[in-house]
């Protein structure tokens, strides 16, 4: 195997998140503006160069590729993708391959995914009421999410819930979430609202610090911290009652940068070294330049060496800190 990847502060890069389109079916709030415009097709990495770029990070000692998107599964050829993938897991390369998905079309596609060697999937929900998850995705079905869900598991997929911590409706929704996941076997993850994209919207109405919705939970239920990790910058507590996990992403009030295992390509194939950071590199060109991967390796060693030591997030009324949606790159 060609060397492994490290960066200039010595962590290992061993967790790839592949986005393979900016596209979706949905417009979530803190995500999107209603008029978004998106990459033109054209520019998109092709499958075959979608599964030619994840190869070269495994070969390079990445053992953990989530799909992302935009809405992964919009992805025409997606499937072919997963299934071509696969080969790493059999061979043994990577450990795991894995989805995250707002769950629309996981009816259609739960099999294939299972057939693929996926295992686990997020599924990211943020209430359980059809007319609030209406608004809040403008537009979306929560009976098709549900579909999906009933699909995964039939499928024989785990299922980890994401949801994003909305100020003025987690607080209400919380209860419910805790109930619903872990009533049906599955994790919950919260996620603190990040500065991501122009949504239209002022993000000092939507974030509520996980600190804050701690103290609500706690209200109700028994929490005990563990040190269990899923290779993703969640920390875990365990709710006595329902012996279900819960996860928190607090990329705003607790930074994870000193543990960060992790690179974003975004569907266009630019490496992206941070989520909070404007680094780059274009792998599309070397790709494209030649048939062989050694420009391709270069331009991913370089900047790997250069990958910032963290993100510096802060929400500024009226203000990105970075004009990139978090649909260009996935989460
Ligand atoms: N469409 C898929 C989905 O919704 O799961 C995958 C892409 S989506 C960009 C990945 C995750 O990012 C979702 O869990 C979504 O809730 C989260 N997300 C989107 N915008 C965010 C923001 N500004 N702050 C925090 N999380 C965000
Ligand atoms: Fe689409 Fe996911 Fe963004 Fe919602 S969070 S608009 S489902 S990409």
């Amino acid at each position: 195997m060609a060397c492994a990847l490290s960066d200039g502060f010595g962590r290992r890069i061993t967790y790839l998140r592949l986005s393979v389109t900016d596209r979706c079916d949905l417009r979530c709030v803190y995500c999107m503006a209603e008029d978004t415009s998106f990459v033109p097709r054209r520019e998109l990495l092709r499958i075959e160069e979608l599964d030619r770029l994840a190869s070269a990070f495994v070969a390079r000692g990445v053992t953990k590729i989530r799909i992302t998107g935009g809405e992964p599964l919009v992805r025409k050829g997606v499937m072919t993708l997963f299934a071509g993938l696969s080969r790493h897991l059999e061979g043994g390369a990577l450990g795991e391959l894995t989805l995250t998905t707002n769950g629309t079309l996981l009816a259609t596609h739960a099999e294939a995914l299972a057939a693929a060697g996926v295992r686990r999937v997020n599924v990211s929900l943020d209430t359980l009421d059809a007319e609030r998850y209406r608004a809040i995705t403008r537009g979306g079905s929560l009976a098709a999410v549900m579909d999906g869900l009933r699909a995964a598991k039939a499928a024989g997929l785990r299922v980890k819930l994401n949801a994003v911590a909305l100020k003025g409706i987690v607080e209400e929704e919380i209860h419910d979430l805790i109930a619903f996941a872990h009533g049906n076997g599955m994790d919950l993850t919260l996620i603190e609202t990040m500065p991501l994209g122009d949504v239209g919207a002022d993000r000092t109405e939507q974030y509520l610090p996980l600190t804050t919705l701690r103290r609500i939970i706690e209200s109700r239920w028994a929490l005990a911290d563990t040190s269990e990790r899923t290779g993703g910058p969640a920390r875990y507590a365990r709710i006595a009652e329902t012996g279900g996990r819960i996860g928190f992403i607090t990329p705003m009030s607790h930074s994870f940068c000193e543990s960060c295992n992790r690179v974003r390509v975004s569907a266009t194939g630019t490496l992206y070294t941070c989520l909070g950071q404007e680094d780059r590199a274009d792998l599309r060109a070397a790709i494209r330049g030649s048939e062989a991967d050694d420009a391709l390796h270069a331009a991913i060693d370089a900047a790997i060496r250069a990958k910032p030591r963290g993100h510096d997030f802060r929400i500024e009324r009226g203000r990105p800190t970075l004009s990139r949606p978090m649909s260009a790159l996935g989460g």
